[in-house]
């Protein structure tokens, strides 16, 4: 065991300044003799609190590894289970009824503007969760707040277990999907929408393995990061760095460059600022409180 000060950062909002203050509680190590039984030398620690934060938002709060946050429960693995039910039924379906009716060409050009648009509509939700609305924003709240986590700490998604990390947008495609699986029996149909929802329940994952390193990841996921099918490693790091308001897309990145290049989101927010006089997060947050705080040693030595 350490003796050294261990020090835990919390963050706590300020009604005023968005988006965190940071305070401490101080793991101070000291001996005590206080309890006849005890060894004299035994060790105990106090935690002092400095600046006691009020309230801690669990979410919110510095992750550490293997923090609760980032694991796994039933209830994800249960998400999760029946979105990818959801979305094997329209594969399925897709593939069977091109099978019946000899049509092949149409039922695969659909899955593949599936994937294309997938693409597409992972930026546009990334960039409207990203730039508007917070914590307490009805449906989003938790995905915004997630979300914000992340720019802060973006290390975290490595280590965000599998169903943690997908299901949220896994409830959202079985509720989707699944009323779509029951009344539509075309295979074009079916298949565009098993591979959209496929792709865009998996673009957290797909984000996930951007974040990862080359050496930790499996090589069939290098492989498809390299080919562009997936969303590359280098290209998502340009997210996280200044100005924080670029490549956005996260299933393959194929979108990102025409939409950075033609500053689409820059004029969305533009028209949403003049129309509605909302002004996206990106024109005054992204300073040095988004600054990359990666995974450090002594993260790993406290664990
Ligand atoms: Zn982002
Ligand atoms: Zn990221």
């Amino acid at each position: 065991m350490s003796i050294l000060p261990q020090h835990k950062y919390y963050l706590a909002r300020s009604p005023t300044h968005y988006p965190w203050h940071r305070k401490r509680v101080i793991f101070s190590a000291t001996t005590t003799t206080t309890n006849p039984k005890s060894s004299p030398d035994q060790l105990t620690i106090e935690p002092q609190l400095v600046n006691p934060p009020n309230p801690v938002p669990s979410i919110s709060s510095r992750p550490v590894l293997n923090d609760p946050s980032l694991q796994s429960t039933w209830s994800h693995r249960t998400w999760v289970a029946t979105g990818c039910t959801t979305v094997l039924v329209s594969l399925a379906k897709g593939i069977v009824g091109a099978a019946h009716s000899h049509i092949w060409f149409e039922p695969m050009l659909a899955g593949y503007i599936g994937y294309i648009l997938a693409d597409l509509g992972s930026g546009v939700y990334h960039w409207g969760i990203d730039n508007y609305g917070n914590e307490s924003t009805p449906i989003f709240g938790n995905q915004i707040e997630a979300f914000q986590g992340h720019h802060k700490w973006p290390w975290t998604i490595t280590r965000r277990q599998f169903a943690n990390n997908l299901h949220a947008l896994a409830r959202t495609v079985a509720f989707f999907v699944l009323p779509i699986d029951l009344v539509c029996n075309d295979p074009i149909v079916n298949s565009f929408v098993g591979v959209c929802a496929g792709c865009i329940m998996f673009s957290q994952q797909f984000h996930a393995w951007a974040h990862g390193t080359k050496s930790k990841l499996p090589p069939p996921v290098v492989a498809l990061q390299d080919a562009g099918l997936l969303v590359s490693r280098s290209q998502h790091a340009a997210h996280h760095r200044q100005p924080y308001n670029n490549n956005y897309c996260i299933v393959s990145g194929v979108w990102n460059e025409f939409l950075d290049k033609n500053k689409v989101f820059e004029a969305l927010e533009m028209a949403l600022y003049f129309k509605l006089g909302v002004r996206p997060r990106s024109w005054s947050e992204p300073t040095s409180d988004w600054t990359e705080d990666a995974e450090t040693t002594s993260q790993v030595a406290v664990q």
